[in-house]
C-alpha cells in the first residue's frame, strides 16, 4: 500500500487557518510575499501596524523549522520590520513568539513605545476594515524599499 497507517492522520489533516491565508482561501491584510514567506496584519492588533510574518509551508512550532528556513524566515522578517517602522511611529519594532492560538509558526513584528506595549494580555485595537487596509497598503510600499 502506498500509504501506511502512520501517514494516516496527515492526509486528513486540515490546513491551518494561516496556510488558507496564503492560498488566498481566507482574506488578508497582505503587507508581503516571497517564494517561501508571507506577511500581513495580525487582525487583534496590539498595535496599529501589529504584523505576523510566516513560512508558507505548514510548520506548527517555529523551532522545529530547518536551519535555513528558520534563518529565511528571519531575514524576511527583518525586512518587514523595517518596512513597518518607516510608517508607524514608534520607539522600535518589538519581536514576539508566542504560538499559542494558532498551530502554524509566526512572529510577530509590533510597533512599541516601551516595554507594556508587547503585553500580550493588553486589550487588542479595534480598527476598521479602511485603516487597516491603509495601513497594509502604506507598509507594502515601504517594503519595496528593501527587496
Ligand atoms: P498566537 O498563536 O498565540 O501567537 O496568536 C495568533 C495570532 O494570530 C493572534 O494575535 C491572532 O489575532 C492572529 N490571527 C488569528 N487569526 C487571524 C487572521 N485570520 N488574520 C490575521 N491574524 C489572525
Amino acid at each position: 500500500m502506498w500509504w501506511s497507517l502512520k501517514s494516516f492522520p496527515l492526509l486528513f489533516r486540515m490546513s491551518s487557518i494561516f496556510s488558507k491565508i496564503v492560498k488566498g482561501e481566507i482574506p488578508s491584510y497582505k503587507i508581503a510575499e516571497t517564494n517561501d514567506y508571507y506577511a500581513f496584519l495580525d487582525i487583534n492588533p496590539l498595535a496599529k501596524g501589529h504584523t505576523l510574518v510566516i513560512p508558507k509551508k505548514e510548520v506548527d512550532y517555529l523551532f522545529d523549522l530547518k536551519d535555513d528556513e528558520y534563518a529565511g524566515l528571519q531575514l524576511f522578517a527583518k525586512k518587514v520590520a523595517l518596512a513597518i517602522k518607516e510608517v508607524i511611529p514608534c520607539t522600535r519594532i518589538g519581536v514576539a513568539v508566542i504560538g499559542l492560538e494558532v498551530p502554524h509558526a509566526h512572529i510577530h513584528l509590533v510597533p512599541i513605545n516601551g516595554m507594556g506595549d508587547l503585553n500580550f494580555a493588553n486589550p487588542k485595537l479595534i480598527i476598521d476594515a479602511a485603516e487597516m487596509k491603509l495601513i497594509s497598503e502604506n507598509i507594502a510600499k515601504a517594503f519595496q524599499n528593501y527587496l
